[in-house]
């Protein structure tokens, strides 16, 4: 079990297992965020306190909202909108203890262009 916080502690949440890997994302959003991510189903993810704490960034073609603390605005996860059969969202795996993850391969993920893993 793995215990992860944004910085002012109204989110905390708890994930079954560590992330295979951490992907940092090229693209418009994921790069100015600065977050890497870790990829669950949502049922691995559980919110100990904060599910109702956060505000969403929508933006396109409007299929994921990524969360962040509306006190001190750390992101913490994306989420899909709409209808999809696929329950995967990401979690930021920097709010995560540096010392659970630290030997954890970060993976490099073209998003700005070719849609694919660099490695
Ligand atoms: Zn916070």
């Amino acid at each position: 079990m793995l215990r992860g916080s944004c910085h002012c502690g109204a989110v905390t949440f708890e994930l079954v297992r560590p992330p295979e890997w951490r992907n940092e994302c090229n693209c418009s959003i994921c790069r100015r965020l600065g977050t890497l991510w870790g990829y669950y189903r949502e049922e691995e993810v559980t919110f100990t306190s904060g599910a109702d704490a956060t505000e969403t960034y929508v933006w396109g073609d409007r299929s994921l909202a990524f969360h962040r603390c509306r006190t001190c605005g750390c992101t913490t996860y994306w989420r899909r909108l709409g209808s999809t059969p696929e329950s995967r969202m990401g979690v930021n795996t920097r709010l995560l203890e540096p010392e659970d993850v630290a030997g954890i391969r970060i993976r490099h993920f073209d998003g700005a262009d070719s849609f694919r893993y660099l490695d």
